[in-house]
This record gives structure tokens, sequence and C-alpha cells, in this order.
């Protein structure tokens, strides 16, 4: 078996070690045996949809989503569709997760997005959104939590498209509503960051089973792990939601 990832910007969208959420991916699939190959695609790079089973975006400033957004129409658009209706699973963090909507409003400007989910984003007035966030999450049917950390000046808010949890600590998508993320066919995009995987290993296995079945047509039973270290990794950033 074999899982193919695309990086999406590693250069210019990797912030609080986002990364390491690939890094994480790779050991997993190593480590049963599963072929894992990462493909990096930057700006002016094209990509083949059918060759992808799991795309990866992480965070980014204002200026680096500025410098990406522009590009992310102009050569990737079409294919980050098919991609994503063709069933590949897709992951995008904070500043990638708010260019899967419609836009981004800052400061007078508006930075066009790809519109594959119904969301807009907008820095409003008020204070960066900080600080350790645990969510509820409703994935194969079984109610689970994620912990990350989020930080983040823009405030997004759903249409139609469903929320990927319900917050339990912290901001989440706004601050109000409390909603977090975005989840429609095999997308997930999240404001948890810091890494995500690491902390929720669960969801790294999600995502690779998701993949595997995008290329190979089944869904795998995947070899349980010694994740003793993960466990205690993701006790600590629930604690760490927790106290607030
Ligand atoms: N620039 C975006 C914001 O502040 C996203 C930041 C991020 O990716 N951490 O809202």
């Amino acid at each position: 078996m074999k899982l193919r990832l695309l990086s999406l910007y590693p250069d210019q969208m990797n912030i609080y070690a986002d990364r390491g959420n690939m890094l994480f991916l790779q050991h997993r699939c190593e480590w049963r045996g599963i072929d894992f190959e990462v493909t990096r695609c930057g700006p002016g790079d094209r990509f083949d949809p059918g060759a992808f089973d799991l795309l990866y975006m992480g965070g980014g400033q204002d200026r680096d989503q500025k410098a990406v957004a522009r590009d992310l129409l102009e050569t990737k658009q079409e294919s980050m569709r098919k991609a994503k209706e063709t069933g590949a699973a897709i992951l995008a963090v904070c500043g990638g997760y708010q260019l899967l909507g419609h836009s981004y409003e800052l400061e007078g400007e508006r930075i066009e997005g790809l519109g594959l989910v119904d969301l807009k984003t907008v820095r409003e007035p008020g204070p960066r959104l900080i600080g350790p966030v645990s969510i509820e999450v409703d994935l194969e049917n079984e109610k689970r939590v994620l912990a990350g950390f989020e930080n983040h000046g823009g405030r997004t808010r759903l249409g139609a498209s469903a929320p990927l949890g319900r917050v339990l600590h912290g901001h989440g998508n706004n601050g109000e509503d409390g909603f977090e993320g975005v989840r429609e066919d095999n997308l997930i995009g999240t404001y948890l960051h810091g890494p995500l995987l690491p902390k929720n290993a669960w969801l790294a296995d999600h995502l690779i089973s998701t993949g595997l079945e995008h290329h190979h047509g089944e869904r795998p039973e995947l070899e349980p792990l010694e994740d003793s270290l993960e466990q205690a990794a993701h006790e600590a950033a629930l604690a760490a939601a927790r106290a607030g």
C-alpha cells in the first residue's frame, strides 16, 4: 500500500511547526510498512489531482496568505476542486483553512479564496483569538476530542458547510457561535495547530485510512501502534485547554 501526499506551499505556509504534521503521517505509515511519498507543490506549480491521496496546507501570516492566494487561484483551483470531488483527503490548517473559503477580508482588502467550501473570514476589530483549544468532533460515527492551539485574527463564519466540531474550550471559528473548523466530503479545515496531528494521533490515522481508501479503493484496517507518548501529548494539550 502507498499513501501519496501533496504538500501545498511548504515554504510559505508553515508556522507553528505545521510541517511536523507531515513527518508524523510519514512515520505512522512507515511503522506499518505503508509506502509514503511526499510531493512539494509551491508557487507556479500545477498538479494532477488524480495522483494524490492526501493534500496538506499549513498556516501562514497574512502576508504569506496574500502571496499564495493569487497563485492558488491561477494554478491550482481546478485541481483542488477535482481532488475534493474525487474523495482525496484534504487537511488545511489556519491560514490554509481560511483560503479554502470564499474570501478573507482585512484592512479594506479582500483576498479571494478557492471557494471549495461555503465560508468567509473577516478580520473584525478585537483581539486575536489565541490559546489552547479543544473541540468535540464526530468522525467515523464516534465522538472524539481534538486538542490543539489557535492563533488567528480572522473570524470565520460558515454558510452551508458543516463545522468540524463544537468548541469545548477556546475560541474556535469566531469566538461566538461555538463552532470550529469545517468538514465536507473528505476535506477538513481547522484553526488547530501546534502541531495538530502528533497531539491527536487518531486524526492522523483517520487521514491515512481515508487517503489509502482513495488510492486503493478499499478502507484498510490500520495496525494499532504503541501510542503512549502520543496519548501523553494529547492529554497535556487537553489539560492546557481546560486550564484556559
Ligand atoms: N493570518 C491569519 C489570521 O491571523 C491566519 C494565521 C495563522 O495561520 N496562524 O487570521
